[in-house]
Formats: C-alpha cells, sequence, structure tokens
C-alpha cells in the first residue's frame, strides 16, 4: 500500500467518525442542495442546456491545440503575453521570473485551484514575496494555514463561530463578532493591499479562444480588483479551460452559477483580453497568460478519460457525494477532491500513487446524474480502476483475490461448494480487512441450487 493509501485510509476513519465535522458539512451542503433547485428554473430545459454544454466542450477538447492558438494570436495582437508551461516548475519560474522583473514584494490573488496544484504560495513566500489570498474564503483558509476543503467553497468545513475565533486568534478581533463585521474586518485589510501590490495573479474559468480572453466568475469583486489594481495582471490557468467562442458564455455562465452556487448568474463575470488600451481609463499595464499543462496532455491523450477535460469545477459532484460528505475535503490528500479529483488526480499525479481515490466511491452515480457538463464520472471512476489493473500497479494478493472471485462466481459447482456456515467463516474469518469496517456476512444456510430443487418438488 502506498504512502498516499495509508495516510488517505486513516484520515478517512478519524473524519467519518466525526459528527461534528459531519453537521457542519451537512448543513453548509443543505443551504446549497435548497437553492440550486431554484437556479434550475432558469432553464427551459437544463438536460438540454447541459448536454450543449458537453458538446462545446468536447468540440474544444477535440481541437485544443487549435483553439489555444487562436486565443495566443488573438490575446497577443491587444498586447498580452502568453507562456506555454508544461509543468507546475515551469510556471511557477516563469512567475518568478515576473516578480523579478518587476522588483515585486507583494502579490494579491484571487481565487485558482490551479495555482494551489501549483503550490504557488509557498513558493512565493520562499522567495521573500508576500501573496494575499483576497477572496474570503480562500483569506480564512490562509489566515488558518489550511488548503482549500472544496473547489467553490474553500472554508466550507468551518461554521461562523470557527471563523470568528481565528480572526480573533490571528487578527485580534473581538471573538464575537458576527459575519458581517467579519467581512468588514477582511474587507478594510484587503483593500490596503490591492493599493500596495505590484501584482495581481487570478485564475480563469473561461479560456475564450475567438477573441483572446479569459473570463472570471466570482462574487465579490476581489478577480476584478485583484487583476485591474495592480500594475502587472499574471493569469494561470489549466488549457483544458478553453471554450471556442465568446457566445458560448451564455450557456457556461449560467450553468456554472446554477451547479455552483444555485444562483441565476453570478454577481461578477468579467472578460478580460489584454491589457489597459490606449483609449482605456483603468486596468493593468501588461498581462501574462500562463497556460498550464502539468498532466492534463495525459488525460488528453486518454480517449476514455479525455471527458474529465470537460470539467468546469462547479463543485456539484463533490456536494453529491455521499463519500465527499462524510470524509470531507483534505482527506484527499490532493487539490481536487471529491469525484473530479477522485477522477483526474491519478492522471495528473500518478497512477501508482493516487489508484486508491478511484475506489472512494459507492459508484451510486449521484455524481454523474448531477455534473453540469454531463461526465460519465462514475463510469470513469472504474476505468480508472481497470487502467490501474491494466498497468500492473495492483498487489498480488489483490489479484489473486479478484482471480478466485471471479473462477468461483463462473462455475457453478464452486458456488454450492461447502454449507452456510462454512461460507460464513471462510468470508467473514479470512478475510479480515473487508470486515474491518462492516458487519458479518451471513450466507443462506442452502445453495441457491438446494432452494431450487425443493421448490420443484413442491
Ligand atoms: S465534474 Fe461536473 S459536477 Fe464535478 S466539478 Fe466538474 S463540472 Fe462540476
Amino acid at each position: 500500500m502506498s504512502d498516499t493509501s495509508a495516510t488517505f485510509k486513516a484520515k478517512s476513519t478519524i473524519k467519518s467518525a466525526d459528527l461534528e465535522h459531519r453537521h457542519k458539512i451537512n448543513f453548509n451542503i443543505a443551504r446549497y442542495d435548497a437553492v440550486v433547485p431554484q437556479g434550475k428554473h432558469q432553464f427551459s430545459d437544463v438536460h438540454l442546456a447541459r448536454e450543449r454544454a458537453k458538446n462545446v466542450k468536447w468540440r474544444a477538447i477535440e481541437t485544443l491545440d487549435q483553439q489555444l492558438e487562436e486565443f495566443e494570436m488573438n490575446l497577443t495582437k491587444r498586447g498580452g503575453k502568453v507562456i506555454y508551461a508544461e509543468n507546475g516548475e515551469q510556471a511557477l519560474d516563469e512567475v518568478l521570473k515576473i516578480c523579478i522583473e518587476k522588483n515585486c514584494k507583494t502579490i494579491v490573488k484571487s481565487k485558482s485551484m490551479v495555482t494551489e496544484e501549483i503550490h504557488l504560495n509557498a513558493f512565493l513566500e520562499k522567495n521573500n514575496i508576500e501573496s494575499v489570498e483576497t477572496d474570503l474564503g480562500e483569506y480564512i483558509q490562509q489566515l488558518d494555514g489550511e488548503a482549500p476543503y472544496h473547489i467553490v467553497t474553500p472554508a466550507m468545513h468551518k461554521s461562523k463561530e470557527d471563523v470568528a475565533k481565528l480572526f480573533a486568534e490571528k487578527l485580534g478581533t473581538d471573538p464575537n463578532l458576527t459575519p458581517e463585521e467579519l467581512t468588514l474586518v477582511a474587507r478594510q485589510l484587503l483593500r490596503e493591499k490591492y493599493t500596495e501590490a505590484q501584482i495581481g495573479i487570478t485564475g480563469a474559468n473561461f479560456i475564450i479562444s475567438d477573441i483572446g480572453g479569459i473570463a472570471v466568475t466570482e462574487n465579490e469583486g476581489n478577480g476584478r480588483l485583484s487583476a485591474a489594481f495592480p500594475k502587472t495582471h499574471i493569469v494561470i490557468v489549466g488549457i483544458e479551460k478553453v471554450i471556442p467562442s465568446m457566445a458560448d458564455l451564455a450557456l457556461f455562465w449560467p450553468l456554472l452559477a446554477t451547479y455552483g452556487t444555485g444562483q441565476k448568474i453570478t454577481v461578477y463575470n468579467t472578460i478580460m483580453s489584454g491589457p489597459r488600451q490606449r483609449n482605456e481609463v483603468d486596468g493593468p499595464e501588461e498581462m501574462y497568460v500562463i497556460l498550464l499543462d502539468n498532466g492534463r496532455t495525459n488525460i488528453l491523450a486518454n480517449p476514455k478519460q479525455r471527458e474529465s477535460l470537460y470539467c468546469i469545477r462547479c463543485g456539484a459532484c463533490l456536494n453529491a457525494c455521499p463519500v465527499y460528505k462524510n470524509i470531507g475535503g483534505h482527506t484527499y490528500g490532493a487539490t481536487y477532491s471529491g469525484p473530479i479529483g477522485s477522477v483526474i488526480t491519478p492522471h495528473l499525479q500518478g497512477l501508482d500513487e493516487y489508484k486508491h481515490l478511484s475506489y472512494a466511491s459507492s459508484l451510486c452515480g449521484n455524481c454523474t446524474e448531477v455534473c453540469a457538463v454531463k461526465i460519465n464520472l462514475h463510469e470513469l471512476l472504474l476505468e480508472n480502476r481497470e487502467e490501474a489493473v491494466e498497468s500492473g500497479s495492483s498487489t498480488f494478493i489483490e489479484k489473486a483475490a479478484w482471480k478466485g472471485w471471479r473462477m468461483a462466481m463462473m462455475n457453478r459447482g464452486m458456488m454450492n461448494l461447502g454449507n452456510g456456515k462454512i461460507k460464513n467463516w471462510f468470508v467473514n474469518g479470512v478475510f479480515k480487512g473487508w470486515k474491518k469496517n462492516r458487519s458479518d456476512l451471513h450466507f443462506s444456510q442452502k445453495t441457491f441450487n438446494e432452494m431450487w430443487k425443493q421448490r420443484l418438488k413442491k
């Protein structure tokens, strides 16, 4: 068993028994569940909208190279600079180069999972550059020294009392502040950082090929401030975020809002297609877009898994997953948690180390049911399991056990071997690992054949 797998199992055991954690998660997911149906009412046919979105993403991913070239050509025309990064190290090096050139000491950053993926904040800190998270949830997580817990709601596992306590400890505020008062404290502190920062870093929800722009969706306006206030704007975005046309946003913005937070449309939706132009009064003087691969082309090269690149990171599959709701986001030990994280992490970070995530699923299919772009998530999890076996990364014992199981299931004579007592002893006594978190299996005293014959005699 790999270290990551052992850690995952140990953390899962602790978290799934933590009732306070479960209460907080259920409380927050229940609020989400209450509003999503209202958001869906805006679509005359929500299934058709999801189907269309899937088709658009299919086209974008099938022509990814052309889409990215078109994006680059169009952004460059308006003065933007495009950098391709094959992996996280290259992306970090490029950010550092820009920081050194701009003599940057402070960065304001809006929420971006891709920057979590490459551990940007830790890297900047090592290089003596302050990087301040400006999304409130991310700011809370940064204050607490924790990674985001959820791809849309980073501090979902914290109650308002937890946040008040954290602010009191870290910022010396009154521990009884209300959520509104806490927000004002963060707002005050962050406003100063926008004016100090030399560079703003954002992610992007979409890369728009036909106009050479990126689209950022957020509810707090911090993304806009991070992009427009500092003189330099750096965007770091995964290459799979591409959509062919600005017109596609008419479909994707409402879908992302509804499936992400139950809104009809997110409060701030911004398209940025280059630095400030001559006739414009605000915006950064320079804009860089770092297009990150970091394992995505591994997924692209795999025709069955390619579909997972359609993901728009709405987080709906996390909220619907019975496993996520019990073990929480941090237990996965990966940037992307929940069903989509379990699908893509083994391909982004290595099948040997992360194949166990493919088993972190009951295969109930709820994730596929709720996916904004209809990704067949539970089938992809099965696919991962098959690939793990095919690539030889399953253990000898596992292989032997399944071989034996298959032989028995395919052979009526073997299935009839032994009575219920012997079977109970064998399964419950020999397979102790199976029983660790489960009650005993109780086999029928008679085999199916015996019962059938008895029935015919009557
Ligand atoms: S896989 Fe689907 S449901 Fe999950 S985050 Fe991506 S788009 Fe949303």
